[in-house]
């Protein structure tokens, strides 16, 4: 094939590709690629064209403005064409631009109308003696659709223009677009509803628009901002600027954002300014608008094919791209999270170079359908990490996909991973061992709720892991003087203070351990019940489900994850290991016992009482932890004597036994004044 046959059929094939791209995004408002990777095959066809001038084919999208007019809808010819705009997507060609316009100019200084570029789609409203008669689209430039009923239920938008001075005809052109909050609302409720979710608040508009039955128009929370007039009679300044401000004092809705700029510097100063504000603007803008401000040498600079040479749109860097998942990792996060993450083939995007998106969790693999090979859209808007948007199913190939799998044991550590009924995260067991999860592991277990393990911080527990000094918090009660002293920072009395806190911190509760193996959602007060319910670790280690749930504050997602952990031989190793180092802990009924205030005392009570009675005296006593007996013996330590006693007082007396009269009792149990 000769050459230039090759490039023409080169010419015909990206052609037809961006007619394609053209009837998705026009005519059903649903594009199946990002805007990117349009703009990129229309510049590439664009150069093919203007090196090979001959090849150019009459049908050319580049020769023309992208829509058409639906014939469902009534045509409206526009008297004054409605074009497109030209576009840029770095400074150097927005100087270039401006530099065009100012050697055009005859001023000595040439004025810009600044505007954001609204992501909606263009409209043509003519209001008669300033009353709405007409609205269409843009269509194909010279023939839009009627939409006027569709136009009239957009709530911004006057029917009726007031002021002063209205001309007898006047055509405003602007954006019909979409909050940003109604278009996540009427998604929510398309997908609610089962109906198929629009991909952006462009289409969304463009949709919404664009339907016959104008109620089902006005149910959408469409907006619309004029940016230009069209045809009109009577006078009207020769300033876009003041043409914009004139159509607001006539009630009509413009941006606040539209400034009317002098010199190159505050032409880039906007667009750096606005890029900023985007993500928090109330509607979508894709870029900046620039326009020779005096509307003289905009007619001197004229227009080419499909757009005005007095204005061009500096477009942001594309949030979407299309490129390839080479492969699907899964990395461990510090609480065990599992987290598959698409390798990407490296792709610019927001600004940046991506080859990692996040796919979230196994449902959002599944509601994506994606399969590694697959071409995907990624986005990357803002500062927010990059996402997989969708799957190009249409360039999908059937002989390099493949299904992902998620794995069934840990990635770093091979212990089970385990994901509980209704959430969304799977999570590898192994939180002691893992080595994603070390760090985490060992603050917790050195935190003061848990070991309470004085001088042992965040930052230096980062450091011991770092330097391989330790894997497990078994390991820090081997940490030498030594050791500990060839850390950076660290002194020699520092390493001596925490190698004496450890050893302190060896001497613990039941509850304070199993509250510092990190098990999830285990906090301080479930780890105090399940100490309290099965008083042993091993108890604890041997629990089912069921038993588990019995347990106060253990609902079926903590049983589980109690069962779980202990069913990793990895986390019970270094249980194990803990108790072999010397980590110990009282017996639970000794705790209880020795925390009352009268505990492993014997009390006989004698005689009658007259503020209280002899049963509550004994049921007070014994809920301090006394013993209460009936007989007065060597082993007694208190007789607690009424009035009218006998024997027994004597028989107190002789062995020299403390004696509480009633008043003395009261004050004991705390029940006098
Ligand atoms: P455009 O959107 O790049 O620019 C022209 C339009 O900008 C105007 O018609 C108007 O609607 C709008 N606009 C917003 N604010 C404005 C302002 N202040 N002043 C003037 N105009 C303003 O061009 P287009 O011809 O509407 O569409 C072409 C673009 O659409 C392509 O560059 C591409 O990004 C996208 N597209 C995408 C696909 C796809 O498959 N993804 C297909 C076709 C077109």
């Amino acid at each position: 094939m000769s050459d230039n046959k090759k490039i023409a059929q080169e010419i015909k094939q990206l052609t037809e590709l961006l007619e394609e791209y053209n009837y998705q995004y026009y005519v059903q408002d649903a594009p199946s690629v990002p805007d990117a990777e349009y703009d990129r095959i229309f510049k590439q066809l664009q150069q093919l064209e203007s090196t090979y001038p001959t090849l150019l084919l009459a049908n050319s999208p580049t020769q023309k403005v992208g829509g058409v007019a639906l014939s469902k809808f009534e045509q409206v010819t526009h008297q004054l064409p409605m074009l497109s705009l030209d576009n840029v997507f770095d400074a150097d060609s927005l100087d270039d631009f401006m530099q065009r316009a100012i050697d055009k100019s005859p001023l000595t200084e040439t004025a810009f109308c600044i505007e954001p570029k609204l992501d909606g789609l263009a409209a043509s409203i003519i209001y008669q003696d300033g009353v709405l008669v007409q609205a269409a689209t843009r269509g194909d430039g010279v023939t839009g659709e009627n939409v006027t009923e569709n136009v009239k239920t957009i709530a911004n938008l006057p029917l009726k223009l007031r002021g002063e001075n209205i001309p007898p005809l006047l055509e405003v052109r602007g954006e019909v677009f979409m909050l940003k909050a109604g278009f996540n609302k009427l998604n929510e409720g398309l997908i609610k509803a089962g109906e198929k979710a629009f991909v952006n608040p462009r289409n969304a508009a463009a949709g919404s628009l664009r339907q016959l039955d104008s109620k089902v128009a006005a149910s959408r929370p469409l907006a619309f901002y004029c940016y230009a007039v069209g045809i009109f009679e009577g006078e009207l300044a020769n300033s876009q600027f003041q043409r914009i401000e004139q159509l607001k004092a006539w009630g009509l809705p413009v941006s606040s954002e539209v400034k009317r700029v002098v010199g190159e510097a505050a032409c880039h100063e906007y667009y750096e300014n606005i890029s900023k504000k985007r993500a928090s603007l109330a509607y979508e803008i894709d870029g900046v608008v620039y326009k020779v401000d005096d509307i003289n040498l905009q007619q001197q600079m004229g227009f080419v094919a499909r757009a005005p040479r007095w204005s061009t749109a500096y477009k942001f860097p594309a949030e979407e791209a299309v490129t390839t998942v080479e492969n699907v990792e899964f990395q461990v996060g510090r609480t065990g999270a599992i987290t598959p993450v698409a390798k990407l083939k490296p792709v610019f995007v927001g600004g940046v170079t991506v080859s990692n998106a996040t796919l979230h969790n196994k449902d959002e693999i599944e509601r994506l359908g994606i399969l590694i090979g697959d071409v995907v859209v990624v986005r990357r808007a803002g500062d927010v990490i990059p996402q997989v948007a969708r799957v190009v199913l249409e360039q999908r190939n059937d002989d390099v996909t493949r299904i992902i799998h998620f794995p069934e044991t840990c990635p770093v550590c091979n212990s089970d991973v385990e994901r509980i009924e209704g959430e969304a995260v799977t999570r590898c067991t192994g939180g002691l061992y893992c080595e994603a999860q070390r760090k985490q592991a060992i603050k917790h277990f050195a935190s003061r709720k848990a070991l309470d393990i004085d001088g042992l911080g965040d930052k230096l527990v980062d450091l011991l892991v770092d330097h391989k000094m330790i894997k497990d918090p078994s390991q820090l009660f081997s940490l030498t003087v030594e050791q500990l002293s060839s850390l950076p920072r660290m002194g020699n009395t520092s390493a001596k203070k925490l190698v004496n806190s450890l050893q302190l911190s060896k001497k613990t509760t039941l509850a304070r351990f199993l509250y510092s193996l990190g098990i999830r959602e285990v906090g301080e007060a479930t780890a105090a019940n399940l100490a309290n319910h099965y008083k042993t670790l091993p108890a604890i280690i041997d629990a089912g489900i069921e038993s588990l749930k019995t347990v106060s504050d253990v609902g079926d997602i903590v049983a589980k994850h109690l069962y779980y952990f202990f069913r990793q031989d990895h986390n019970l190793m270094v249980v194990d290991e803990l108790i072999s180092v010397g980590v110990h802990w009282p017996d639970i009924e000794e705790v209880a016992q020795s925390e009352l205030l009268l505990a492993d005392k014997t009390f006989v009570i004698t005689g009658s009482f007259e503020a209280i009675s002899r049963n509550d005296i004994k049921a007070a006593l014994q809920a301090l932890g006394a013993k209460v007996a009936g007989s007065v013996s060597k082993k007694t330590n208190t007789l607690v004597a009424g009035s009218a006693a006998g024997s027994k007082l004597s028989k107190a007396t002789e062995l020299g036994i403390e004696i509480l009269d009633e008043n003395g009792v009261l004050k004991l149990l705390g029940k006098s004044e």
